[in-house]
């Protein structure tokens, strides 16, 4: 609040950045979800989704709580909203189809995309004097920037891995 009463910029922009955050986490459940129950032939990645799953229902639950005690109203955050959508549905339908390599491509650019807004969010909550907020969005960060670099990592195997199984000629292997 400034000396009017008035919400500043950087509070303004704080709430709706925290509300974008959380419909972002709200996606990445969805598309996490599609992918793990596609995938049969990669136990690791699966597991490794099945683990960030988890971390990303967490990670809702947390900026629900920030929300909340920042005052701010989260009876409109229960539905995701349009913002984010266009870039998570284009992802989202790589995640969700067939084949493990364009799913393994999608969650990295996804995780990307998270890094990214939570180092804005970051920065906004430490000009808005938020040291919660930046509190819980560097721990959320270090997650996602695990599991970007895990991807990383494995997309070369899952490609390999992929490509002996696609010999197969067994529609089944590319899941
Ligand atoms: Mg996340
Ligand atoms: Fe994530």
């Amino acid at each position: 609040m400034n000396e009017q009463g008035e919400r500043t910029m950087e509070a303004k922009y704080l709430e709706d950045w925290l509300r974008d955050a959380h419909a972002m986490e709200k996606q990445a459940e969805e598309m996490l979800k599609a992918q793990a129950k596609r995938i049969e032939h990669y136990p690791t990645l699966r597991a490794r989704i099945d683990q960030h799953l988890h971390e990303t229902e967490h990670q809702a639950e947390k900026l629900e709580r920030l929300m909340n005690e920042l005052g701010i109203d989260t009876s409109a955050v229960k539905d995701i909203g349009g913002k984010l959508t266009a870039f998570g549905q284009s992802l989202g339908g790589m995640m969700a189809g067939d084949e493990v390599v364009k799913g393994g491509i999608a969650s990295y650019a996804f995780e990307c995309f998270e890094i990214a807004n939570y180092k804005a969010l970051i920065a906004a909550a430490e000009q808005a004097n938020q040291p919660e907020v930046v509190r819980v969005c560097r721990e959320i960060l270090q997650e996602e920037q695990a599991m970007a670099d895990w991807l990383d990592q494995h997309l070369d195997d899952t490609t390999r891995t992929f490509l002996a199984r696609a010999d197969d000629n067994d529609v089944q292997a590319k899941k």
